[in-house]
């Protein structure tokens, strides 16, 4: 019987002669064997090499049988590698407890080769099998990406070892733009073809300790380790214009071939909570995803603008929009670095992926709209017009986190609460504080920018 591939024996035992044999049988069979004398060596071969399976001889000078086979079991690299055992006595006692320390089978010396040769083979078979089905328990039948629950199991882990380092880690959410339609138009042979051509794109575009994986139907999720947000902006908005590029050819259910284009809505977020999950990372990535598709589709969202347009209704969405932002000026690092004050400008240029003149043009559109803020509140609040209070309070709070204007958005944010909880009696204290810091920051800006 033909073996399909050439596997690789490692026989440990301290009798040359039984080596000799063995080598001379496994080789007739096909077999690749290395032999070792004792266990110490057999252990220490095997971080070099890599082994099939293991013939183990039960008494041996030093480590003896069990010992050996004890620490096969016990270290990663070999746990996984079946175990013959090989022995002159037939012992049950001894039998039990070399098939309770993970043996696969037992053999007695002097062995009959037609014998060994059939239990080494099931061996190989049944290690193989497991291999394999471990390999579907984890695998996407249609795309072979992970499926959800391996998904969600490695993320895991990388979220436990990105606390552990230190570093940064980026969720992303990917939803196929109008997929029931493929379906609809094409059937869903062809749908599935599109998956796959999607998912195939996942793997080019994304590197390879990037976890990716099909989290439901036309969902793909992708766990981006030691990366910031700004890389893995730049990642997502490269594989939305791969797959906006790309023409999946589908055959479709009356036998024609036609070239199809999709585009995909991607939402992401970047773990800073600590305690956060991969179950509660998704759902944060949903809800980027979810203004994405609410806002035209075929576009990265960062769910950092739903924390700020929480805060002021649209007024920074359009930012983050990534459609927006030329690609590349984002490679450029920032190099040149500004002061404006009251402003803290690396938060406001993260707010837009890290592009500088993005940013500059921003704050001369916050100058012209905001930079009267001051003295309208001011009138406002004399006149008791607490809808006015209210409104630039409000919007002047989100604007101001957004272009990274911290101490003023702290200020606005005191006198936007003191408004809600209705306490009059504290605006003008409130306002004491907000007006100096509005003037530092519109000043900062005029300094700087050409805002007339
Ligand atoms: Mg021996």
């Amino acid at each position: 019987m033909m073996l399909e591939k050439e596997y690789r024996i490692l026989v440990v035992d301290d009798a040359k002669d039984t080596q000799m044999l063995l080598e001379f049988d496994l080789s007739a069979a096909g077999y690749q064997v290395t032999c070792c004398d004792c266990g110490e060596d057999a252990l220490e071969s095997m971080e070099t090499q890599e082994v099939d399976l293991i013939l183990l001889d039960m008494y041996m000078p030093g480590l003896s049988g069990l010992e050996t086979l004890a620490r096969i079991k016990a270290q990663a690299i070999s746990a996984e590698i079946p175990v013959i055992m090989l022995s002159a006595s037939t012992d049950e006692d001894e039998v039990v407890a070399a098939l309770e320390l993970g043996a696969g089978d037992y053999v007695a010396k002097p062995y009959v080769a037609k014998v060994l040769l059939a239990r080494m083979r099931t061996a190989i078979r049944l290690k193989e099998k497991t291999a394999q089905l471990e390999y579907l328990a984890k695998t996407d039948f249609l795309t072979g990406i992970n499926n959800r629950g391996s998904f969600f199991e490695l993320s895991n882990n990388a979220i436990s070892l990105a606390k552990r380092a230190g570093q940064s880690l980026v969720v992303a959410m990917f939803d196929i733009d109008f997929f029931k339609q493929v379906n609809d138009n094409y059937g869903h042979d062809a749908g599935d073809q599109v998956l796959l051509a999607f998912s195939q794109g996942m793997i080019e575009v994304f590197r390879g300790y990037d976890i990716i994986g099909r989290v439901g139907g036309e969902e793909f999720a992708v766990c981006l380790p030691n990366t910031s947000r700004e890389n893995a902006n730049l990642a997502c908005e490269r594989f939305r214009n791969f797959i906006e590029q790309l023409s999946v050819r589908i055959i479709s259910d009356n036998n024609v071939e036609t070239e199809i284009h999709i585009t995909v809505s991607i939402g992401l977020v970047l773990a800073q909570n600590d305690s956060l999950t991969i179950d509660e990372l998704l759902k944060l990535a949903d809800s980027a995803l979810y203004y994405a598709k609410e806002h035209g589709r075929n576009q990265v969202v960062d769910a950092i603008i739903l924390a700020t347009t929480d805060e002021s209704d649209n007024i920074v969405v359009s930012l983050m929009n990534t459609d927006e932002i030329d690609n590349n000026n984002l490679l450029q690092d920032s190099v040149i670095m500004t002061n404006f004050d009251g402003i803290d400008f690396d938060v406001g240029v993260s707010n837009v992926l890290g592009d500088e003149d993005l940013f500059k043009e921003i704050l001369v559109m916050f100058y012209q709209d905001h930079h009267l803020d001051g003295d309208k509140l001011q009138s406002a609040i004399q006149e008791q017009d607490i809808d006015s209070v209210k409104h630039i309070a409000h919007t002047l709070k989100g604007v101001a986190c957004s272009v990274g204007a911290m101490d003023l958005f702290e200020v606005t944010k005191a006198l936007d609460i003191a408004v809600n909880d209705d306490k009059q009696e504290d605006f003008t204290r409130l306002f004491s504080q907000l007006s100096p810091e509005i003037n530092r920051v519109m000043q900062g800006i005029k300094l700087q920018l050409d805002v007339s």
